[in-house]
C-alpha cells in the first residue's frame, strides 16, 4: 500500500507562513536601526511575556538553558547544596543545576502525569537541600499546591522549568508564574518557538530580576561596571520581534493542540496495550507533546514510519543513565518509573494547523498495530 500521506512530527511553516509578511516588516526595520540586541523589541517582549506569565518581571535569555542557569544562580544558594530535579527531563534541568556549581538529586516521575509530585519529593530532602526545580514536562502543569507547601515548610527556594509548558495552568494559576523564579524557553519547536534559540525568565521579585538582569549581562547593569561574575545570554532584537509576533497567537495554538490531543484520546481510548496522557486533578496541559506509552514501542515506531508517520522517543536515556553522569553514583534502577517511562513512551505528531485528515491517518495506522 503507498502512504497517501508523509507527516511531520512538526510542521513549522504552517503557523509561520501567515506570519511572514508582518516578520519581514520587523526584520527589515531592525536591518536599518542597527540595534541587534536588547533594543525596543526585546523590551516590548519582555513586558508582554511577563503579562501573559502574571508576573512582575520578564527578562529575555540566549535560550532556555542559560535561563534557569540564570535563574538558579541569582537565588545565591549555599555553595554546593543538593538541588532537586525530576529524574524524568530534558537533560538541560540537570545541568542548569551542575553547571551553576550544585547537586542535582533527582526524584522519580508520577507513573500517570510523567511529572514529579511532592509526594516522591519529600523523600529526597535531606539537610543539604537548597531548591527544587520542579519542570511542567509534555505540556502539563505539576500539582503546585503540595510542592509549594513542601518548600516552604523546608524553606527551599522554588524554580519552574516552563519550557514545555507555556500557557499551562494549575488551578487557574498559570505557569511560570509559582516559582520564586523561572526559566522558559523559545527553542523553535516549543509551543512558543524563537527562529533560533532564545528563552526567558519570570518573577515577581525585583531583587532576583536585578540579579538575573546583571547575570545576563556579565555582572553588570552599568556599562563597564562589573558587580558580579556574570554569563552573557542577551535576547536579540530578531527574536524579541518574531517572538512578540508570536504571543498574540500562544493561546489560540495551545487550544488547538488541547483539541487535536483531545481528537486522539478519545478515537484511541480502550487500546489494552497503549497508555494514554493522564492529567492531573486540577493541572492543564497545553500538549507540547502527546506522548503515549506501550511495552510494544520499538515496533510501534517502526510500524507508523513506515507509514510514513514520524515520531519521537521524549526520552530515550534518563539524564541519571548519561554517561554525563557516571561519576554521579546513580545507576540502572535508581529511578523505576522513569526507566520505564523511557522504555515505553512515543511522541505522536501534534501541531497547531494539523488537518483531520493526518490525524485520521495516525489514529487509524496506530490502531491497525494493536488489531
Ligand atoms: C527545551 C528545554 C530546555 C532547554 O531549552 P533550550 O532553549 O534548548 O536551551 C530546558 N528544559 C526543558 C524541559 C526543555 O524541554
Amino acid at each position: 500500500m503507498h502512504n497517501p500521506f508523509r507527516i511531520r512530527f512538526n510542521d513549522l511553516s504552517r503557523i509561520h507562513e501567515p506570519l511572514k509578511a508582518a516578520y519581514m516588516d520587523r526584520v527589515s526595520e531592525v536591518y536599518s536601526s542597527s540595534t541587534f540586541i536588547t533594543g525596543k523589541y526585546v523590551a516590548e517582549f519582555e513586558k508582554h511575556y511577563a503579562g501573559y506569565c502574571n508576573s512582575g518581571f520578564a527578562l529575555g535569555t540566549g535560550n532556555g538553558y542559560d535561563a534557569l542557569k540564570i535563574a538558579i544562580k541569582s537565588l545565591n544558594l549555599p555553595a554546593g547544596s543538593e538541588i532537586i530535579v525530576p529524574a524524568h527531563t530534558f537533560i538541560a534541568t540537570w545541568f542548569a543545576v551542575t553547571n551553576s556549581g550544585y547537586i542535582p538529586i533527582g526524584v522519580d516521575a508520577d507513573s500517570n502525569t510523567c511529572n514529579i509530585t511532592a509526594q516522591e519529593i519529600r523523600k529526597h530532602i535531606s539537610k543539604k537541600t537548597s531548591a527544587i526545580v520542579v519542570v511542567h514536562l509534555y505540556g502539563q502543569a505539576c500539582e503546585m499546591d503540595d510542592i509549594i507547601q513542601l518548600a516552604d515548610e523546608h524553606k527551599l527556594a522554588l524554580i519552574e522549568d516552563n519550557a514545555q509548558s507555556q500557557g499551562a495552568t494549575y488551578k487557574g494559576k498559570i505557569t511560570g508564574s509559582f516559582g520564586q523564579i523561572n526559566a522558559t524557553s523559545f527553542y523553535p519547536g516549543k509551543n512558543i518557538g524563537a527562529g533560533g534559540d532564545a528563552g526567558a525568565i519570570t518573577t515577581n521579585s525585583e531583587e532576583l530580576y536585578k540579579r538575573a538582569k546583571m547575570l545576563r549581562n556579565y555582572g553588570s547593569l552599568q556599562k563597564y561596571e562589573h558587580q558580579i561574575i556574570g554569563e552573557n545570554s542577551r535576547m536579540d532584537e530578531l527574536q524579541a520581534a518574531f517572538l512578540s509576533l508570536k504571543l498574540e497567537k500562544l493561546n489560540e495554538w495551545n487550544t488547538e493542540r488541547q483539541q487535536i490531543a483531545a481528537y486522539y484520546t478519545k478515537s484511541l481510548i480502550g487500546i489494552a496495550e497503549l497508555t494514554l496522557p493522564q492529567t492531573a486533578p486540577h493541572a492543564t496541559s497545553v500538549f507540547h507533546l502527546y506522548v503515549v506509552r506501550t511495552p510494544k514501542r520499538d515496533l510501534l515506531q517502526k510500524h507508523l514510519a513506515e507509514k510514513g508517520i514520524e515520531t519521537i522517543i521524549h526520552y530515550p536515556v534518563p539524564p541519571h543513565l548519561q554517561e554525563a553522569y557516571k561519576e554521579s553514583g546513580y545507576k540502572k534502577g535508581d529511578f523505576l518509573i522513569t526507566e520505564e517511562i523511557s522504555n515505553t513512551c512515543l511522541s505522536l505528531p501534534l501541531f497547531p494547523k494539523m488537518t483531520t485528515d493526518e490525524m485520521d491517518y495516525v489514529i487509524s495506522s496506530v490502531k491497525e498495530f494493536f488489531v
